[in-house]
């Protein structure tokens, strides 16, 4: 098939190739990198080479780098183009070719080798950034109401506090052209979707905020493989691709759905399976192990966010329903493990252990909901015996419903429900005020740990030991924004 996932990946390889770039393959996604705390982007291995610290090996390389945004968590299943584990395609040059080339080959890539029609692409330049307008406008011939000139939060890049930055260019694919120029607004996606990012790499960013120009003009840039497939396969989103699709049908087999005629929730929750399972073999792969700190934080709360979303759809154990204590996570591991031959070829050694490791974190969880539950039955006994005692409307107080949440991984619509199906209710406004609460605590936190990054310490030991805090928001994005 010759727009699958595997073969845009070979394909964006091989066009930069026969281009002079040497292949190398995916860092680790544990970076070599103490400001970071997982790698976010395809240039985090280069990021010695860029800022001179490093010579460099070869002038100009392409790689497909894996990569985590748990900044993106919230996206996921919501948007239409944000996972927490996707593939980078970036080609990069260090001190050797500049804008203008990598300008003329980002679109020969779009239309000539990708197919996409020149008319349904825009392109984004930095507000100032003249030159590279003229080169859209006069060299590739874009005409200049498809050209559109953003500011410093979309497209001036930089990887951190300090480190190699500068303006940025982007491609844009239009699904709706007929809707004209007027009004045409590029974060619209409905429209539009960002699919090819420029990095012109030309400054330094210093502790005080400064740009130092680079000895070396660089470029870095970056290509959302699960977004190409989106638009060569024609599919609605990324989860359809053949990237992601068979881990959604391997879980909609288990929990007994059809993808296809789901309602909106039953779809997003089956992405968000989707997503972190692919998210979660690959960080163990990498040698990220569950626990309460820096990386092992995010992994183990993925983890759990994935059982808690299987037992909403119904999975239970392993599926198979006859066996007592199963686990359904690396039942669904096994097809991400069998779509990772060209992500990354280890992971197939590391498989067993993989499993052995989704297995354990996995029941241990689920006896951990258990406990609630039984929790759940007494508070509830309570709520309807003091409520008969004083002739009160029974109700679940917010602590309790914060306690079940917080640590016994209840979601708050959860125990609304069983409540309510014993006629007691909740106090939602109590909860709030307990997530609020601790919103504040974990800010506080992360904020400890943001300027312990910036001190250029080891993050992954100074991440501070919290509790397992709740599951529709990883509050990492301190973290890895930093
Ligand atoms: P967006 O504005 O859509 O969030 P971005 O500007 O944050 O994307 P970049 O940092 O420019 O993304 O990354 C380069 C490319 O990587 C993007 O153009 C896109 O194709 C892809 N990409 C970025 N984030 C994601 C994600 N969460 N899921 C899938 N692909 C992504
Ligand atoms: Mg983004
Ligand atoms: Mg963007
Ligand atoms: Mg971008």
């Amino acid at each position: 098939n010759s727009v699958s996932g595997d073969s845009i990946r070979q394909r964006f390889l091989t066009f930069y190739a026969s281009r002079g770039h040497k292949v190398l393959p995916s860092a680790s996604l544990v970076p070599d990198d103490p400001t970071v705390l997982l790698t976010i982007a395809g240039m985090l291995q280069f990021k010695p080479i860029f800022l001179g610290k490093v010579p460099r090996q070869v002038p100009c390389a392409a790689t497909a780098q894996r990569c985590i945004r748990t900044n993106d968590i919230h996206n996921v299943g919501l948007t239409a183009r944000h996972q927490t584990f996707f593939e980078m395609l970036g080609n990069f040059s260090f001190g050797d070719y500049f804008k203008r080339q990598a300008i003329l080959w980002a679109w020969e890539l779009s239309t000539a080798e990708f197919g996409l029609p020149p008319d349904r692409l825009w392109v984004s330049v930095y507000e100032d950034d003249d030159e590279a307008f003229q080169l859209w406008s006069e060299e590739v011939g874009v005409p200049v109401e498809r050209i559109k000139r953003l500011g410093e939060e979309d497209n001036f890049w930089t990887s951190g506090v300090t480190g190699p930055c500068g303006p940025c260019s982007e491609i844009y694919y239009d699904f709706h052209p007929e809707r004209g120029y007027v009004d045409a607004d590029l974060s619209d996606d409905t429209r539009f979707i960002e699919f090819y990012n420029l990095v012109f790499m030309q400054y330094n960013k210093k502790d005080d905020g400064s740009l130092e120009p680079l000895k070396q003009k660089n470029i870095d840039t970056g290509l959302g493989l699960e977004r190409m497939a989106r638009i060569l396969q024609k599919v609605p989103n990324n989860y359809e691709t053949d990237l992601i699709f068979p881990i959604i049908e391997k879980a909609s087999k288990l929990a007994n759905v059809s993808y296809g005629i789901a309602d909106d929730q039953t779809k997003r929750n089956l992405k968000i399976i989707g997503d972190h399972m692919r998210a979660i073999v690959y960080l163990i792969s990498d040698g990220v192990v569950p626990s309460n700190v820096g990386r092992g934080y995010v992994v183990r709360r993925l983890i759990r966010r994935v059982v808690r979303t299987g037992r909403l759809l119904g999975i239970k154990g392993d599926g198979r329903g006859d066996l007592e204590g199963g686990a359904f996570l690396p039942i669904i591991a096994e097809k991400v493990v069998e779509l990772s031959t060209h992500i990354d070829a280890d992971v197939k050694n590391k498989a067993p252990r993989i499993f052995e490791e989704l297995k354990r974190e996995e029941l241990r969880f689920v006896q951990t909901l258990e406990r609630g539950e039984k929790l759940l039955e007494e508070k509830l006994a309570d709520a309807l015996s003091s409520a008969e005692r004083n002739g009160a409307v029974p109700c679940l107080a917010g602590e309790d419903v914060f306690l079940l949440y917080d640590t016994y991984g209840y979601p708050m619509e959860i125990t609304k429900e069983v409540a309510e199906e014993r006629g007691v209710s909740i106090d939602i406004g109590g909860f709030d005020i307990e997530m609020e609460k601790q919103r504040r605590q974990s800010q506080a936190a992360h904020n400890t740990v943001k300027l312990e990054i910036e001190n250029g310490d080891n993050i992954a030991e100074n991440v501070p030991d919290t509790e397992f805090i709740g599951y529709d928001s990883l509050h990492c994005k301190a973290m890895i924004e930093s």
